[in-house]
């Protein structure tokens, strides 16, 4: 039935719907999607952007393709950054994803002792497979490193005092302030020493019928170089154990091999801390152990069992694809001569520059032609980092895509690359790359199937 429209007025919503458009989008996304970007596009028409049948059609139709989008989706990370935590951190090996998936898909023995029918505990996944990667007598698992602190401090040292170096007062990726958390796990904070230097006396003279336990802080993400000192773990363990206190250890990354093996700046390696005599240890599962995001508390048996018990356990734990995957990726550190290879955040960091340096060139054409006259485009040899709090400092040989806006003018050639990262943002699986000075860098450290990459280029051009 054919209605006058004016431009000034729209239809009524139920006569746009008998619309062909409208009903076919209807009958393919379903009635609630189609009708929400229907009345979002009226304004289209109200302010003369879309007032006849045919370009309002047309303007649903691009809001509900914009809607269907996801909003989390896959992009290759080129920042050079391998555990980048804006961007999901590590990625996980084929082994997790199935595992993930098989728990996913229907019911599991998540709570539940197969043996003899009844409850069991989450840990007991993953429990077994920590404490024989780190000789720890027993470990939990909550929902991240920072929940990990969380939880140990507030079982451990709640309404009391919690001694801690000046030189370790930590903020990491700007939401995680130890401080702070201290104040949210009911601890009182008691700082010693200088912020370059801490003395065993320092530690001693802190400690009173308050303290509950000490604790050290990995400073992961900064160095202090020069005039310092702080004690190390074997000695604030003999300080804690004549004291009768906990120690208390926040690895932050930390890692279960030896990262200096692997040709890696060194990283703490969980076993051997808990060899120095800490009690607890907390460290991440999506940092340098390369496993879903997770936080991971192990050490002392009976301050486990304390620290399972308390209610913010409950609300801090995991779910069962995170366990899932945990599991599969601990698996994999058994075989330690395939380990490497499976693991995808040990695989990435341990590529060699010239094998970088092939991917890249293997992507240049493609790259070049896509990016057009204005700019050139070579391989050019950079530093990747590790990511998420290890040492800023030591980098990692590598090749990139280097982008350069060939204007005379500095102000143009900023501009360039800024469009050029925007358009590289907008690709259907995004590219997301770093600017410095007068470039634009394509970091290829953790791009392994290059094809993919380089067809979307192909098709963009
Ligand atoms: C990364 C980090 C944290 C926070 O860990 P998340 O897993 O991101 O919650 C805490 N402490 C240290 C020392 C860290 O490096």
């Amino acid at each position: 039935m054919k209605q006058p429209t004016n431009p000034l007025y729209p239809p009524s919503v139920d006569h746009m719907l008998g619309w062909p458009l409208i009903q076919a989008l209807v009958a393919s996304h379903g009635r609630t999607l189609v009708l929400g970007c229907l009345r979002e596009a009226l304004a289209l028409w109200r302010d003369g952007t879309a007032n006849d049948p045919a370009s309002f059609m047309q303007a649903v139709q691009q809001l509900v393709e914009k809607t269907l989008v996801p909003s989390m989706r896959p992009l290759y990370n080129l920042t050079g950054t391998v555990l980048h935590t804006n961007l999901g951190r590590a990625p996980l090996p084929p082994e997790a994803i199935e595992a993930m998936t098989a728990v996913a898909l229907g019911a599991s023995n998540l709570e539940f002792d197969l043996q003899t029918g009844l409850r069991g505990d989450r840990d007991e996944h993953v429990e077994q497979w920590i404490c024989r990667l780190t000789g720890a007598e027993a470990a939990t698992v909550v929902n991240n490193n920072a929940a990990a602190v969380l939880l140990v401090l507030n079982a451990l040292a709640q309404r009391r005092e919690v001694v801690v170096s000046r030189g370790e007062l930590i903020e990491i990726g700007g939401s995680f302030r130890l401080p702070d958390i201290m104040a949210r796990a009911g601890c009182k904070l008691r700082e010693v020493g200088a912020t370059n230097r801490t003395h065993a006396q320092d530690y001693v003279q802190a400690i009173g019928p308050r303290t509950a336990l000490l604790l050290k802080a990995h400073t992961s993400n900064f160095s202090i170089q020069g005039f310092t000192k702080a004690l190390s773990e074997a000695q604030l363990a003999d300080i804690a154990r004549e004291h009768q206190l906990p120690l208390v250890v926040d690895l932050g990354s930390g890692s279960l091999i030896d990262m200096q093996a692997l040709g890696l700046p060194a990283e703490p390696v969980v076993g051997r801390v808990l060899e120095q005599g800490v009690d607890i240890v907390t460290f991440s599962g999506d940092k340098l152990l390369g496993g879903p995001q997770a936080g991971i508390i192990a050490g002392r048996a009976d301050l486990v069992a304390r620290i399972r018990k308390s209610p913010l356990k409950r609300a801090l734990r995991c779910d069962k694809m995170t366990l899932a995957a945990l599991e599969a990726v601990l698996r994999l550190y058994a075989d330690p001569d395939t380990l490497v290879q499976k693991v995808p955040t040990l695989r990435l960091l341990t590529r060699s520059a010239e094998d970088i340096r092939r991917t890249a060139e293997a992507l240049l054409p493609a790259l070049a032609a896509w990016a057009g006259s204005a700019v050139q485009v070579d391989v050019h040899e950079v530093s990747s980092q590790i990511g998420s709090g290890s040492l800023p400092l030591e980098l990692l040989p590598s090749a990139a895509l280097r982008l350069r806006s060939n204007s005379p003018n500095k102000r143009e050639r900023s501009r360039h690359l800024r469009e050029l990262a925007e358009r590289l943002r907008s690709l259907p699986q995004p590219v997301i790359g770093r600017i410095t000075d007068d470039s634009l860098l394509l970091d290829c450290r953790c791009v392994e199937q290059p094809a993919a990459l380089r067809a979307q280029w192909e098709a963009g051009v």
